[in-house]
Parts: C-alpha cells; structure tokens; sequence
C-alpha cells in the first residue's frame, strides 16, 4: 500500500561497496568519479579499468561540467514521484574530463523544450527530499 513518503519522494539509489563513494561525494557537494592510476575515468565505477585493466582505482573530483549528449522527456512516469513532475528532462550528460565519460542525471533550471543536444551544463545539488541529494544539471553559467 503506497504511502505519503512513497508519493513525495523519488526512489533512492542503494550504494554497495563500488558505488558508496560517489554517494558520499555527493552529500558532499562533490562529484567524484573513479579513475585509474593511468588516468582513465569510468563510470559507473568497476573493479579494473575497462582501457587499461588496472585494478588501482580511486575516486577522483571532477569539475561538474559537461554537456548534454542526448535527452528526453519521459511521458509515461514509472514511479509516483515522477508523477508529480510531469515535463522533467532525464539526460545523458557527457563530462568534459574524458570523451565518452557520461552520468544519467536530469537538467534543470532551464524550460523542457530549450534543451538542445551539445548544450553546456554544470552539476548542481539538490537535496530532493530529506537527507537526499541529488547531482543534477543545469545550463552552464556563461563565460566559466
Ligand atoms: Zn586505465
């Protein structure tokens, strides 16, 4: 039976033991990726680098910056939350440091239909309920 908290709230990612650091960067306002001793960053994180096949991997901050490469505009919610904020933009987000490095995230801050492929955005935090935060995306501040 549903109940308030499952209304109001989005579901809540649940880190293991790969993924735990970038949840706890993230409550820190801090976007971290892993990367390997030879430079390479993946995401979502793994146990060897995917270029290289290292296995010495650490969390790495990143600059938050990126661009959009792909979104869309989900019509049919799969979850109550996601009900209440019909019109959201679910995005694939390119990061600048690597080629290819992208995180699944949403764009805010910005009218659904000007969002364009190639767009310049920044990561913000938002905390989208209590005690959970989420890295999300908005239009990059012009001249940074
Ligand atoms: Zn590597």
């Amino acid at each position: 039976m549903a109940t308030d908290s499952d209304v109001l709230y989005p579901p809540r990612p649940e880190p293991d033991a790969l993924t735990q650091f970038f949840w706890d960067g993230v409550n820190e306002h801090k976007l971290l990726i892993q990367r390997c001793s030879n430079g390479h960053y993946i995401h979502w994180p793994k146990i060897v680098c995917r270029f290289c096949l290292s296995t010495d991997l650490a969390p790495a901050e990143v600059s938050g910056r990126g661009q959009v490469a792909t979104f869309t505009q989900p019509v049919q919610p799969f979850h109550p939350y996601f009900q209440q904020h019909p019109g959201y933009v679910l995005a694939v987000i390119e990061l600048v440091e690597q080629p290819h490095l992208t995180l699944v995230s949403n764009v805010v801050d910005v009218a659904a239909e000007d969002v364009r492929v190639g767009m310049p955005v920044e990561v913000t935090f938002r905390e989208v309920a209590p005690g959970f935060t989420l890295p999300l995306f908005r239009p990059a501040a012009t001249g940074s």
